[in-house]
C-alpha cells in the first residue's frame, strides 16, 4: 500500500487523482492538500507526494520531498527556469517523476513526433498547435513545449532560440529552422495538441485529443506506483511507460 499526499486537492486535477485513486486497492490518500492547509505537517504521513497544484510552488514542494525522503510526482507546468533547475536539483536525493503530460496516447505521440521529424527531415516545416478550457494559466501548454523540444532535438535546433510564438504583423516569410507554436484557449477542452509536418505538396498531421482528466489522473498514479521502486533520479513518463 502507498500513501499518497495531493497537493492541489481542490482542483480540477485534484479531484480526478482523488477519485481515480479510491478505486485501485494500492493505494492509499493519506492527505488531500490545498491553499491555506499545512502541507509540511502533512507530508509527515505518506509515502509520495502527487503535486498538481500551482507551478510556482512546485520547486518548494520538490525540497520538502527531498528533505523527507518522499516520492514526487510533479503534474504541474510551467515552470520558470530557475525552478526547473531546483527540481532537478530535489532529485539527486528522491525519485521525482516529471512529466508535462501523464496520458499513455500523448508518451505515444512524443514518441512518434520524434520518429516523425527524423523520418521527413528538413524539406519539411514544423508547427506546433495546442487548445485547451478558457481557465488555462500557462500558455503554451507543457505538453505543446516538450512536442517543440522533441522537434529541436531531432533537427539539431534549439527550444529557447528556434520556437516562433504565433504570428502577426508582418512576420514575413517562414524561415526553414523555426518551429511554430500556436495556443488556443477556449470552453471546457480538456486538452488538444498537433504537430504539423508541411513540404511543398504534402503534409503530415499527428494529433492527440484528451477528453477526460482520469487518463491524466491514472497515468500519475500509476507513476508513482513506479517511481515508489526506484533510486533517486529525475524520470519522465517515457521512463515509466519503458518507451524510452
Ligand atoms: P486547478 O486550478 O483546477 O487546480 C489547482 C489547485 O491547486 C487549486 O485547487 C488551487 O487552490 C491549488 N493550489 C494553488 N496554489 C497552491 C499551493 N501553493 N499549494 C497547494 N495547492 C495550491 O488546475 P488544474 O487544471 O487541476 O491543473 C493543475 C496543474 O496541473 C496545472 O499546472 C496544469 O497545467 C497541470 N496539468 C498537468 C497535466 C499533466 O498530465 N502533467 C494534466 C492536466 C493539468
Amino acid at each position: 500500500m502507498i500513501r499518497l499526499l495531493i497537493n492541489g486537492s481542490a482542483g480540477r486535477m485534484g479531484r480526478a487523482l482523488i477519485a481515480c485513486a479510491a478505486e485501485d486497492p494500492e493505494l492509499e490518500i493519506s492527505a488531500a492538500v490545498d491553499v491555506g492547509d499545512d502541507f509540511s505537517a502533512s507530508l509527515v504521513g505518506c509515502d509520495a507526494v502527487v503535486d498538481f497544484s500551482h507551478a510556482p510552488a512546485t520547486a518548494s514542494v520538490a525540497e520538502a520531498c527531498a528533505s523527507a525522503s518522499k516520492v514526487l510526482v510533479i503534474g504541474t507546468t510551467g515552470h520558470s527556469d530557475a525552478d526547473r533547475a531546483r527540481i532537478v536539483r530535489a532529485a539527486e536525493s528522491v525519485p521525482v517523476v516529471f512529466a508535462p503530460n501523464y496520458s499513455v496516447g500523448v508518451n505515444t505521440l512524443f514518441w512518434l513526433t520524434r520518429r516523425a521529424a527524423e523520418i521527413l527531415g528538413p524539406d519539411f516545416d514544423l508547427e506546433v498547435v495546442e487548445m485547451h478550457h478558457r481557465l488555462k494559466k500557462d500558455a503554451p501548454s507543457g505538453t505543446a513545449r516538450r512536442l517543440a523540444e522533441i522537434l529541436a532535438e531531432a533537427r539539431g535546433l534549439a527550444y529557447g532560440t528556434d520556437v516562433r510564438h504565433g504570428r502577426a504583423g508582418m512576420p514575413g516569410e517562414r524561415t526553414q529552422t523555426e518551429i511554430g507554436m500556436h495556443a488556443i484557449r477556449g470552453g471546457d477542452v480538456v486538452g488538444d495538441h498537433a504537430v504539423i509536418f508541411a513540404a511543398t505538396g504534402e503534409r503530415v498531421e499527428l494529433a492527440h485529443k484528451a477528453s477526460s482528466r482520469d487518463t491524466f489522473a491514472k497515468g500519475a498514479l500509476r507513476a508513482a506506483k513506479w517511481a515508489a521502486t526506484r533510486p533517486p533520479g529525475l524520470y519522465d513518463m517515457q521512463d515509466v511507460l519503458g518507451l524510452h
